[in-house]
């Protein structure tokens, strides 16, 4: 018999749930850029290209956002369709299962619409090279019929501008990347820019968290929005049982211990990827086959979810062999480095 394994849903995974998409955090969701705290480099040039475009009386060119989930891709392309006065149209590549669906959504975009894909690197290769006239030409190249008596048509599109997103940049083939104008890599947030997002969410929630209470959430949220909205409703709901109307740094504490969530945002699953290459792998390299083999977990979560926080954070090191443990994380998980791991690490 073959077990169904039910997982419940990680406080720190920065893949959206049902909670995330829910009113609460469509409030919290910044609505200009100004108010889009952080991602500075990214805001100028966006500005830049916003100001532009206004002053042709065109649309914005064709823009791939890419980076970790829960940064705020989304986000960003909705405030890039406020900021030009246009409407957005939000799908996502494995939603656009055959070309009809997406030449539908193409033809009923207005002139000026912003067409939002999201993991535009799941798009399967027929829509995906429907999409290249339509990004290049505005124009779309349908197949009547079949057989010998097939015959092509090209439909006028209006301009349109398409915002792709993806966590995968190299999951986007070389033709559709070339067709976007211009590519912005989202980066994990600083210290300070989290803490202005969790005073921000707060505010907006009338959560009265104290200044100790807000540096610690923004701590353990693994430099992402949404994981900090998440922890935020988390910590609130917590009090709200216990009576208390203050959220202070103890409270915090408490509901990061009942998650499982130690001070730097690492979660159980974080550490049982370091212990496996530590404990069972003398600390790798090891392939991330093997590693999601021994979790029993999916290649493809542990890469895209887990991985790029504990890259970024130094206690992993991707090598042509496999992923390694760094000091970081022989020292997070209270075990001596071995002095040969050391010269592997380095490649000498
Ligand atoms: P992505 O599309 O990259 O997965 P989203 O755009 O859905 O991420 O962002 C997740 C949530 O995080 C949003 O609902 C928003 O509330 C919050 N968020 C994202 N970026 C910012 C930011 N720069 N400033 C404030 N809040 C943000």
């Amino acid at each position: 018999m073959v077990l169904e394994r039910s997982r419940p849903p990680r406080p720190v995974s920065p893949a959206p749930t049902a909670q995330d998409t829910s009113s609460v955090d469509t409030s919290l969701r910044p609505k200009t850029l100004a108010e889009y705290v952080g991602q500075s480099k990214v805001k100028g040039h966006l500005l830049m290209h916003i100001q532009a475009a206004k002053a042709r009386k065109e649309p914005l060119g064709h823009t791939l956002l890419y980076g970790p989930p829960g940064l705020g891709k989304t986000t960003l392309a909705q405030i890039l369709a406020r900021e030009m006065g246009s409407q957005i149209r939000v799908t996502s590549g494995p939603a656009l299962e055959k070309p009809g669906d997406l030449a539908s959504l193409l033809t009923n975009l207005q002139e000026g619409d912003v067409f939002f894909i999201d993991e535009i690197h799941r798009l399967r290769p027929v829509v995906e090279e429907m999409l290249y006239a339509a990004m290049e030409d505005y124009a779309l190249d349908l197949v009547i019929g079949k057989g010998p008596t097939a015959r092509s048509m090209r439909l006028r599109l209006k301009p349109f501008t398409l915002i792709g997103a993806t966590t995968k940049v190299g999951g986007v083939s070389a033709p559709l990347r070339d067709r976007f104008l211009q590519q912005f890599k989202l980066q994990f947030y600083e210290p300070a820019e989290m803490q202005q997002i969790v005073e921000r969410s707060a505010r907006l929630l009338s959560v009265d968290l104290g200044g100790r209470a807000a540096h610690r959430l923004a701590r353990s949220s693994r430099f992402t929005p949404r994981i900090a909205n998440r922890l935020l409703r988390s910590v609130r709901d917590f009090s709200q049982v216990r009576g208390s109307t203050t959220i202070d740094e103890a409270a915090v504490d408490d509901m990061l211990h009942a998650l499982d969530i130690d001070a730097d945002g690492l979660d159980g699953v974080d550490r049982a990827i370091l212990q496996t290459i530590i404990d069972t792998f003398g600390g790798g390299p090891v392939g991330l086959s093997t590693i999601a083999a021994v979790l029993a977990d999916e290649e493809e979560t542990i890469e895209d979810v887990y991985e790029p926080y504990l890259l970024q954070q130094g206690y992993l090191q991707r090598t042509p062999k496999g992923r390694m443990a760094t000091k970081r994380a022989y020292e997070k998980m209270g075990r001596e480095m071995p002095a040969g791991a050391q010269a592997t690490l380095f490649g000498s």
